[in-house]
């Protein structure tokens, strides 16, 4: 399923697009700028070296951001977390993270028929992917 040459080309496009990322926030950076850089707390883009190095000499500043906390009232919580990583200063204090004392149901998402948006659907819901 994952092991195709599109799939691939995804994933080494999709780094591409990372790693020109992190080297404008590094100019921004050393030009007195204020950045920060937003992914899924489990996406592979922290494992990155290029990623890890760039938190490690200026977006030094990790905040994380649970759904369940900053979910609209009468929204169902999902279990689905957002990591910030950020060189404005303070920027960790903002952060808002789960401390529920249960699991919130899985969250997933795929592209509708027409690939112009994107549906939540719960993962023991998934039979198509
Ligand atoms: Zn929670």
């Amino acid at each position: 399923m994952f092991d195709n040459p599109g799939c691939h080309e995804r994933f080494f496009s999709s780094r591409e697009i990372m790693l020109r990322t992190i080297h404008l926030l590094r100019l921004n950076h050393i030009h007195g700028g204020y950045n920060s850089l937003e992914s899924p707390l489990s996406a592979m883009t922290w494992d990155e070296d290029f990623v890890r190095l760039a938190c490690i000499e200026f977006l030094v500043e990790t905040a994380i951001f649970s759904h369940c906390q900053t979910c609209e009232p009468g929204e169902e919580p999902w279990n689905k977390d957002w990591k910030f990583v950020s060189n404005i200063p303070g920027f960790s204090e903002s952060s808002l993270q789960c401390q529920c004392l249960y699991k919130h149901p899985s969250f997933a998402g795929k592209r509708t028929m027409t690939e112009t948006s994107f549906q939540a659907i719960q993962r023991n819901t998934l039979f198509d992917w």
